[in-house]
């Protein structure tokens, strides 16, 4: 589907002439037509696109693909050592090889006990979110996830509080776990947020941080950590 919209916007561009021929008007094929490449060299010259049908019997395509064949029988050309794989292919192996290492590290690292519970592994996607939230959300968000916050019960292991125990249900002792997952005075409000009443450490990283801080803000806790 790109490589139609492309094409028809190389069309509306009137640089080039696009030919379609009946009953092709899909573009399939798994090369991506480049645009750039395209409209640079439509800008200089008259470009006719069109579509031909493979394995129909279309002698110049028929010709391709005896050639193709031929050339990929063939012993590499090139300076050696030749590697013929893929620059994509390269660099989606080398992520899965970090992604491997980073989970390994991450599981034996003897601390952070509590911030493996809510993220158990890389994530570009959960890194952009918090990086998308403002300053002070990022803060309080970093110091639940990892417990290093004005909860109770870091306050008071620091010396700086009495008591650890819940405000808000005075039964446990107030940990970022306790108060996300557990806590029965905010069973209602994560149920309305996150759908359920009890959810999972590490659900809180695989939704969208801004129910997390929906919860953090509802519970008026940014006020105090
Ligand atoms: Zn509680």
């Amino acid at each position: 589907m790109n490589h139609l919209k492309c094409l028809r916007k190389l069309a509306r561009q009137k640089e080039v002439e696009l030919v379609w021929v009946p009953g092709h008007m899909e573009i399939a094929g798994n090369k991506k037509i480049r645009f750039k490449e395209l409209q640079e060299l439509g800008s200089r010259n008259k470009l006719t696109l069109a579509w031909v049908p493979g394995h129909k019997g279309h002698k110049g395509n028929e010709e391709a693909d005896r050639l193709a064949r031929e050339g990929a029988g063939r012993a590499l050309i090139g300076p050696e050592p030749f590697c013929d794989i893929a620059k994509t292919h390269v660099r989606a192996s080398i992520n899965e090889w970090m992604d491997d290492k980073y989970r390994e590290w991450w599981r034996k690292l003897p601390q952070q006990r509590q911030a493996k519970m809510f993220i158990k592994e890389r994530s570009a996607r959960l890194t952009e979110d918090l990086l998308g939230q403002n300053r002070k959300a990022i803060r309080i968000i970093v110091g639940l996830l990892t417990g290093h916050c004005r909860l109770n019960k870091h306050m008071s292991l620091m010396g700086l509080a009495e008591e650890a125990t819940c405000r808000f249900c005075s039964e446990e002792e107030e940990t970022a776990v306790h108060i996300l997952c557990q806590c029965e005075g905010l069973a209602r409000l994560r149920f309305l947020i996150l759908g359920e009443e009890n959810p999972s450490a590490s659900s809180y990283t695989k939704a969208p941080l801004s129910r997390l801080w929906s919860l953090i803000q509802r519970t008026q806790l940014d006020r105090v950590l």
